[in-house]
């Protein structure tokens, strides 16, 4: 399958990435792949108020489900990119599929083991 753009990760970077392209390029086919169970939820408050019971589940998500239930937007919980193919502008990912893209926006967060203290950037 072919998307013009590939977001990785659902962080608060990869969703709003997603919630301005879904403002900036409203018709384009777009893709969240992400490894996280559930969709886009605000971390901070998770410690700060949720666990003490001080905020209600619902509103820990920063959009209700209704938001990624449109015809070109596919939202892959989940789901770990593997492998990028720069040249081949394709992505493996870990339920054996590979797509390609036009854009991709690897908003994997910051990690010390992995792309060091690179927060996000584009291919
Ligand atoms: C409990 C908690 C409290 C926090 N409190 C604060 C705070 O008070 N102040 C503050 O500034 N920040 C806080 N943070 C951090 C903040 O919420 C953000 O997580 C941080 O700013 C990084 O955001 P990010 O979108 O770049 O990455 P992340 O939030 O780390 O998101 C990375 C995303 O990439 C996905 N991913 C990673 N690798 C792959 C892959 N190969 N394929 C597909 N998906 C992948 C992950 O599943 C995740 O969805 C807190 C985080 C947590 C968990």
């Amino acid at each position: 399958m072919h998307y013009k753009y590939l977001i990785i990760g659902s962080g608060i970077a990869g969703f709003f990435a997603l919630k301005e392209l879904s403002t900036l390029d409203p018709t384009s086919n777009t893709i969240m792949v992400t490894k996280d169970r559930y969709y886009p939820y605000d971390r901070p408050p998770l410690s700060k108020y949720y666990l003490v019971g001080q905020m209600a589940r619902e509103k820990v998500f920063l959009e209700g489900e209704e938001f990624y239930e449109r015809a070109n937007l596919k939202v892959l919980l989940s789901t770990e990119v593997e492998k990028i193919l720069p040249k081949e502008r394709q992505a493996v990912l870990s339920n054996g599929k590979t797509i390609s893209f036009e854009r991709a926006l690897i908003a994997t967060g910051g990690d010390p083991r992995g792309f060091g203290r690179v927060k996000a950037f584009i291919i």
